[in-house]
């Protein structure tokens, strides 16, 4: 048996991983978006016999037109494939680039896609695969895969609870560990102090008759959001604006996914949350309130519409709600106050703060699931510093390896 990294390793983007067999076995296939384009795994020569999404997040999904085969992942990743593909085009037009697959492509994915549910094992050939939660987003899956060894694939996992959904509860052993290490380097801040720093933020905001721009990802994100502000019995208008409104009916079309049943739906039912059209825009930030609209990172997207019209209103307030990627808007903005908006560069009169409201394993938890997996072989991708976590997991025993882009035999 063979593994072959198409993407993802020594980087963060571009999921991409093909397990050569009897049969060859896609697992995700992903883009990495670049400031005016994108980057797409290594193209694969090979038949792929079987392709298998663990999630609805672009950087695992937003290469599968590319692949003609049989589709599997969990029924609601289908739902969240066609939403991103779908403004994936959209913005690839906008911008004047030709992403190499159409909405005629992206048909084919839902037609050829087999939804399967957890703990479901699938044949494919000799081998069997059997999707397991990762508790990263609503229907997130890792992959044990079977044959003459076990491998986990663990795509983007958590352990622990976030509101939204269920940590994961790994209880299989594999020989070869292939994971994901995004912060290898890096424990989350306490989840409650964090909520509540961040409340108190948007009080203050609120308070001096200010609005509120939450710039969050439309999937999973913008929902913990709203779970977090009904926490905190919110009572000013939320507005979601863009993509998240229809991330959030996806999601809530799925209430068994949440970790309480149905919680989203009452969330939205108790807090007063009104979904904008364009032309309200103007008017609803006239009045204190709360708005939820991406991109998370301000690359793009509808926030950057309410930003250029609050920039230099010292009342109002910008939380980023998930991690900055170096030279995005985002941290540009975070670090130095300004932003370019349409070739303008603003200064930002807004406060601007960032809070960690992460979907992915902190460095204990990552330490955590190796222990329990116990394998013989770690491969660690989806990470800016895998060789040195790599390497710490040497120092503490176990056969670990940040690979390239390329391809390994994983007979032990
Ligand atoms: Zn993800
Ligand atoms: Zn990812």
């Amino acid at each position: 048996m063979q593994i072959c990294f198409q993407g993802a390793a020594k980087e963060v983007g571009r999921s991409s991983i093909l397990i050569k067999g009897d049969k060859n076995i896609l697992l995700d296939h992903g883009l990495k978006p670049l400031p005016k384009g994108v980057e797409f795994p290594l193209p694969i020569k090979e038949k792929v016999d079987a392709a298998f999404i663990s999630h609805g997040h672009l950087d695992h999904l937003g290469a599968i037109p590319l692949i003609k085969t049989k589709t599997y992942g969990t029924e609601i990743t289908s739902h969240l494939i066609r939403l991103l593909l779908t403004d994936t085009i959209k913005i690839a037009k906008q911008d004047g680039y030709f992403l190499g697959f159409d909405e005629e492509d992206v048909k084919y994915v839902s037609k050829n896609y087999q939804p399967i549910d957890y703990n479901e094992e699938i044949e494919i050939g000799n081998t069997v695969i059997k999707p397991i939660d990762a508790g990263h987003i609503p229907g997130s899956c890792m992959f044990l895969i079977e044959n003459s060894l076990r491998l986990l694939y663990t795509g983007d996992f958590k352990l622990s609870d976030t509101r939204l959904v269920k940590g994961a509860d790994v209880k299989e052993e594999a020989d070869v560990l292939v994971m994901e290490s995004t912060y290898s380097d890096k424990e989350h801040p306490d989840r409650l102090k964090e909520e509540a720093k961040f409340i108190d933020f948007i009080n203050e905001t609120l308070d001096n008759d200010g609005v509120m721009l939450l710039p969050a990802f439309a999937i999973s994100r913008t929902q913990e959001i709203l779970l977090i502000l009904n926490e905190y019995g919110i009572k000013t208008p939320i507005f979601v604006d863009g993509m998240a409104t229809y991330a959030t009916e996806i999601i809530n079309a799925y209430p068994e996914l949440q970790k309480n049943y149905n919680s989203l739906k009452k969330a939205m039912q108790r807090l007063d949350i009104r979904y904008v059209e364009p032309p309200q825009r103007k008017k609803i930030i006239k009045e204190p309130c709360i708005i939820i609209a991406g991109s998370g990172m301000l690359e793009g997207g509808t926030m950057l519409e309410y930003v250029k019209r609050l920039h230099n209103k010292d009342n109002c307030s910008i939380a980023f709600t998930g991690f900055q990627v170096p030279g995005t808007a985002g941290y540009n903005l975070l670090k130095t106050g300004k932003i370019q908006i349409d070739g303008k560069e603003l200064r930002v009169q807004a406060s601007v703060k960032k809070f960690d409201f992460s979907s992915h394993a902190s460095r204990s938890e990552l330490f955590e699931l190796v222990k329990k997996v116990n394998p013989q072989k770690i491969f660690c991708i989806h990470g800016e510093k895998t060789e040195e976590f790599a390497n710490e997991l040497q120092e503490i025993g176990f056969n670990a390896f940040a690979p390239e882009n390329s391809c390994y035999d994983i007979d032990l």
